[in-house]
Parts: C-alpha cells; structure tokens; sequence
C-alpha cells in the first residue's frame, strides 16, 4: 500500500489542477488516470473542438475574400491532413500535462481507480490510501437507446472521423450539437439538424436562441424541429437511413449524437466508500465540494454543476487551497458563471437570461442592439451581431450580458468581469468606446 496526503482519481481538467495545487502547497499528491492525461477537454472536448472551430472560420474566410479583391485558384480541404495535425497537436498536450505533474512533484498512476474503503483505492491491484480523495472523473457521451442507434456516433467518434461525411444528421440542440453541426456546414457538408423541441439552446436567453436559428438556416443547415428519431438503418450501399416518425425519413452518411452526457462513476465502486450517485452517475457536492462522506470531495463534471473546464479547474484550486494552504473558507462561487457556445457565429453569456431575470427579479429593464459588424459591409455572408444586457432593480445593476456575433468568444471574459463585480448600466455607459469594433455596442446601447 502507498500512502499520499490527496489522491486525485481523473486526470483530467480538474484532477490535474487540483493535485498540482496541492503539491505546490506541500501535499504528497497522486493522480490516477485510466486514459489519456487532460481528460476530456484536451482529447475529445475543447480543444480539437476549437480546431475545427478554426477550421471552419477559414473556410468561411477563403469564402469573404473575393469581396475583399482576393480571387484564388479552386481551393482544397483535406479533412485527413487536418485530423493528422489536429492529433498532433493533442499528443504534445499530453506530453505537457505529464510533464507539468512531474515537474509539480505529483505522482501518476495508469489504470482504473475503485473504492476499497473511504480512504483506499484500487488500480490494478494496487492499494493507494489517502485522508482525502477527490472524484474527478468526468463524464462520457449519453445516447438514447433506440434501435440501430449503434449505427451513430457520438462527439467521441466525431473527433475519430478519418473522412468528412457529405451528409450528415446532428442530434440534439445543445453546446454539442450547434458546434459540431457548425463546423460540418461551415467546412461544406451538408447538415440536418434534429431536434425534439422547438428551440435551439432551450436554456439560454431567446435572442440567443433566434439569432442561432436564423444565422444557421441562412447559412444552410436544416432545421427539423419536434423532431424525434424513432430507429436508424443500415443501407446496402452504406449509408443510414433515419426514420423521424410520422413517416419521415432522411439518409445521411453520418448520423451524430449530441444528447448530453452521463458522469462516469460506473467503474468507482461507490458503494465501497459509502458513497451513491444519481440515475446519470452525478455526485452530490455541498458548496465545499464535500461529498457525504468526510474526506470524499468531488470536482467537475462528475458533480453535475456547469460543466466547462475552468469550473472543474477552479473547484478543484481552491479545494487545494482549503485542505492543504489553511484557507477554511476557499470555494468556488457557482454564480455569474460566462460561457462561450463555439456556433457560427459564436454565443458569449454570463448572468440571467431576460425570462430568469423578469420572473426573479424587480424592476427588470432590457437593452437590446443588432447590427452588421463592419467586416461583414464588404462580404456576401452578411450574419448580424447582436447583443443584450439585461439590468434589474433601480440602480440598473448588469444581472445578464448575452452577445451572438463574430468575436463574442473573445468579447466577453472583460465584461464578465463588469458583472461580477456587480457594474450598472451607468458605469457601461461611462466607459469609452473602442472605435470600430463591435464590442464597443456593449457601451453605447440606449
Ligand atoms: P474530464 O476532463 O472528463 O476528466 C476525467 C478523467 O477521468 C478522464 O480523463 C477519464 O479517463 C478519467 N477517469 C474516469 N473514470 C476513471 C476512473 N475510475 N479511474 C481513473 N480515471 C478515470 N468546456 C469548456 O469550458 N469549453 C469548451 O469549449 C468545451 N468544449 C467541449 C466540447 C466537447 C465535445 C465536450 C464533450 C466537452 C466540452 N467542454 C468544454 C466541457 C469540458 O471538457 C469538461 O467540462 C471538462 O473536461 C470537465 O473536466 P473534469 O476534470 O470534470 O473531467
Ligand atoms: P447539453 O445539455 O448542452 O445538450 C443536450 C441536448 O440533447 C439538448 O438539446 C437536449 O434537448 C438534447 N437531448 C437530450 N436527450 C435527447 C433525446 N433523447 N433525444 C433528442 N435530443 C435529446 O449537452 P451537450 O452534450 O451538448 O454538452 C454537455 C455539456 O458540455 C454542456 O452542458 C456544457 O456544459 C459542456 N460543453 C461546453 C462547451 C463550451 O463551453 N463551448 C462545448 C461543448 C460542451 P432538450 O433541450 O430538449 O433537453
């Protein structure tokens, strides 16, 4: 048996930060990782999802030109070229993270983790025991059982894809989906999208929502609303074959599933350490990160809470701050969270939609702007950015900050910050423009 002051089980986004925290504060840490280190983020989520975000940017870009006075020979895309750098890139990734936890002095273990006891894990026979133990295991795609469903993949296998799908059938209306239905279009496949209800993105702010939907269908994907797969098939000639009910059948090359997720807690051996999850593997955590058994924590994905790599990061440096640097009171504040929805155009939002903010809280008044950014005046693709800011109460405190348009994923970490610390529309209006951008509509809307 090894013993460690903190064992992190998961070696992904936030395993990782939270062993090398610790470490640095002077706690003998190991981390066990049964697949590749980074977790999700870095092998199958944020990362090759945001190169082939780029990817398609580009393709839109050679698109744009011609009205900038470029013309060009036929231009090629080579899906293959891009997977081999793309996973290229992904390999030194994890290069650097084993690197890193060397260098922080943090031990790493290959294999599954298991409960023996509440202190003790199991990888491969092998005991490791610690005072605490942090779940960090993440979570893997879910997809619906109907029949030939198989047949599908899941953004696991989007990322495996050797060759690029001339048509192809998106489930699903979340982050997932609109990213990866918008990086199929944008690189020119052409894509169905099928969704149970009559909203892309059910749970962000309605501009958002209408926006997405209308720049995706002027862009060419094909919105098919209220729509549930019933079955998939197999062709003899290969491609699949969807029955959408109501006899409505569609054939594609690829069908992709983008129906959230399950937290991965199969393998753990919960019960060992007195320890349940729910029906989708979730973990419940106090706002401590604390399980309900003392020295069980629980970080990420696995907890059920905003699942986006800085919060699995962030929970996870300030649980190693509250264990090993004396600071009693160190958590992770779960609200004002900002996200980025990586579409095209991409989606920026921190705070309350204006239906949360209007059902919730008094005085509410909404600012609203749309326009055509100025890179758009010379191209034929002419999306509209718009944005929204939505202020309660009588000093007109910013409660929401939503904006869809080109540059809203590097718009609004500053203005996230505004929110946080609680501005009003009058500080907004305070600040200069910076002239021409588009970000500057977030200072001057009346
Ligand atoms: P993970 O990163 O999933 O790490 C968990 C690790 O635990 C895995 O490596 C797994 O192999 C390991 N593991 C599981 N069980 C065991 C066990 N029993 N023993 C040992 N190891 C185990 N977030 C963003 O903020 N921005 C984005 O742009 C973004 N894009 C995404 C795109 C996609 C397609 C997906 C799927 C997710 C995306 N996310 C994004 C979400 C982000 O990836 C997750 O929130 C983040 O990775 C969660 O970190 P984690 O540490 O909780 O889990
Ligand atoms: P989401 O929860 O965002 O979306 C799941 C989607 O699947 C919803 O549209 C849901 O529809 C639909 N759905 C669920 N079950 C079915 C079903 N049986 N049939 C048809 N549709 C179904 O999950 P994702 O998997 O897209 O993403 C998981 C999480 O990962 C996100 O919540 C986010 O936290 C993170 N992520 C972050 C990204 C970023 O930061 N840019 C990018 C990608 C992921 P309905 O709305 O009707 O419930």
């Amino acid at each position: 048996m090894k013993n460690y002051d903190y064992i992190a089980i998961g070696g992904g986004s936030g395993g990782v930060a939270t062993a090398r925290r610790a470490a640095e504060y002077g706690a003998r840490a190991l981390v066990v990782e049964a697949g590749r280190l980074g977790g999700t983020c870095v092998n199958v989520g944020c990362v090759p999802k945001k190169v082939m975000w780029y990817a398609a940017g580009i393709a839109q870009t050679l698109r744009d030109a011609p009205g900038y006075g470029f013309s060009m020979g036929e231009v090629h895309f080579d899906w293959n070229t891009l997977k081999a750098h793309r996973d290229a890139y992904i390999t030194r990734l994890n290069g650097i993270y084993a690197s890193m936890l060397d260098k922080a002095g943090v031990d790493v273990v290959r294999g599954f983790a298991r409960f023996v006891d509440p202190r003790t894990i199991e990888v491969d026979g092998e005991r490791f025991s610690a005072p605490h133990i942090v779940i960090a295991t993440g979570g893997r795609p879910l997809v619906p059982d109907i029949p030939g469903a198989e047949l599908g993949i899941d953004s696991d296998g989007f990322f495996a894809l050797e060759q690029q799908p001339r048509r192809v059938a998106v489930v699903g209306a979340g982050y997932i989906a609109v990213e990866l239905a918008g990086v199929f279009n944008g690189l020119g496949s052409e894509v169905s999208m099928l969704v149970r209800g009559p909203h892309l993105l059910r749970p962000f702010d309605a501009m958002l929502r209408d926006e997405l939907m209308a720049q995706m269908q002027e862009d060419g994907v094909r919105l098919h609303f209220g729509t549930q797969l019933r079955g998939v098939s197999r062709q003899a000639d290969g491609t699949l074959r969807l029955d959408c009910g109501d006899g409505g059948m569609l054939e594609v090359d690829a069908l992709v599933w983008a129906t959230g997720r399950r937290a991965n807690t199969g393998a753990l051996r919960l019960e060992a350490a007195g320890l349940a999850a729910d029906d989708k593997g979730v973990i419940a955590t106090d706002a401590f990160q604390n399980t309900t058994v003392p020295g069980i924590y629980a970080i990420g994905d696995i907890t059920g809470r905003a699942e986006l790599t800085p919060v699995a990061i962030a929970a996870g440096r300030r649980l190693a701050a509250r264990l090993f640097l004396n600071q009693p009171d160190s958590r992770l504040d779960y609200d004002t969270i900002p996200t980025v929805i990586f579409s095209h155009p991409p989606i920026g939002t921190v705070g309350l939609t204006e239906d949360e903010a209007r059902s919730r809280l008094a005085d509410v008044k909404v600012y609203t702007t749309r326009f055509t950014g100025m890179y758009h005046a010379l191209t034929e693709h002419r999306p509209k950015t718009a944005m929204k800011l939505v202020c309660a109460g009588p000093e007109e405190r910013i409660v929401g900050a939503h904006v869809i348009g080109d540059g809203a994923d590097e718009m609004l970490q500053g203005f996230a910050v505004a929110v946080k610390m609680g501005a009003r529309k009058a500080d907004f209006d305070d600040t200069i423009a910076i002239h021409p951008t588009s970000a500057e509509e977030f200072v001057t809307m009346r």
